[in-house]
């Protein structure tokens, strides 16, 4: 299949990124907001790429759409349009992102599995679409996967009136129509597609799985949101503002990092600005990325 869309090779599996849109400034000091000017200043392989020239960091919205065999697999589902949402960078967006995924060889009805990697906002927004008034589900002949923890977390606590809302236009109609798969997935991880593996790696949301993918002796492993930005590498112990479990999260930073680091796996960011995806190296006593340009050029 050609594409033009940006897209990396591990084995004979190729990961596609389907962008969004780019975050404005005013996230990444919201989102990490120890990662200060002088944290990120004293880091300066993050720039150009991952942070300003004002030594700000930068974050995107766009999901992985990845072709293993003879499947169509895609990984989270961004803010998505038209959504009523509280935040403004995420409220009423109108973007193309659903002819550029129909451009890299994913037309909606052709998708087998849209793993979700947690229930958050900019990750659960294209399982619908809007039709005559009513949110549908944007993939109808597709599976679509989150942990279990993840949705009886979800349903154990009380909701506030903008998350219920996102549930109600981004979640329930996927579960109502009987297309929503709750998956246990054990601590060595859980294989969905042939060398596609849900990982557990709690912290940010108590149900949170990043997605390793393993072809012809390669490795890929996508983030979701256990890593927001490159700086966490340098800085493990920086969370988010909207981390459930903090400590939880450092932990399983710290042991994703270790597990992958100097071993020529690609590690895609669900947020992370262009390039996008890189090889993880000890640095001292922690990491840097570097940076792994994709190929646009048709395969
Ligand atoms: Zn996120």
């Amino acid at each position: 299949m050609s594409t033009t869309q940006p897209h990396w090779t591990i084995g004979d599996t190729t990961i596609t990124r389907i962008d969004e849109v780019e975050l404005p400034p005013e996230t990444g000091p919201w989102l990490l907001p120890h990662a200060t000017k002088d944290v990120v200043g004293r880091l300066p392989w993050l720039r150009p790429a991952f942070a300003d020239a004002d030594h700000t960091i930068r974050l995107a919205s766009h999901t992985f759409a990845v072709r293993v065999g003879g499947m169509l697999v895609l990984v989270d589902t961004g803010i998505g349009n038209g959504k009523d949402r509280a935040n403004p960078a995420w409220h009423n967006l109108d973007t193309d992102y659903p002819a550029r995924l129909t451009a890299a060889g994913f037309r909606p009805e052709d998708v087998d599995l849209v793993i979700l990697t947690h229930l958050h906002t900019d990750h659960v927004g294209w399982n619908t679409r809007r039709e005559a008034g009513e949110w549908v589900p944007t993939f109808p002949n597709a599976r679509y996967l989150t942990h279990r923890t993840e949705w009886d977390y979800w349903a154990s606590v009380a909701m506030d009136e903008p998350r219920l809302r996102m549930f109600r236009d981004s979640v329930h109609p996927v579960h109502e129509s009987g297309l929503l798969d709750l998956l246990d997935v054990p601590a060595g991880g859980l294989e969905v597609a042939s060398g596609v593996l849900l990982v557990p790696t709690p912290g940010h949301t108590p149900g949170q799985v990043a997605v390793r993918i393993e072809s012809g002796g390669e490795r890929a492993v996508i983030t979701g949101d256990s890593i927001h930005h490159p700086v966490q590498l340098a800085h493990p112990h920086l969370t988010s503002c909207v981390d459930i479990e903090p400590d939880q999260a450092k932990r399983n930073r710290h042991h994703l990092l270790d597990s992958i680091a100097d071993t020529g796996t690609l590690l895609l960011g669900t947020h992370f600005p262009e390039p996008t995806a890189g090889t993880v190296h000890r640095d001292g006593d922690a990491h840097r990325l570097v940076g792994v340009a994709p190929s646009t050029n048709r395969d």
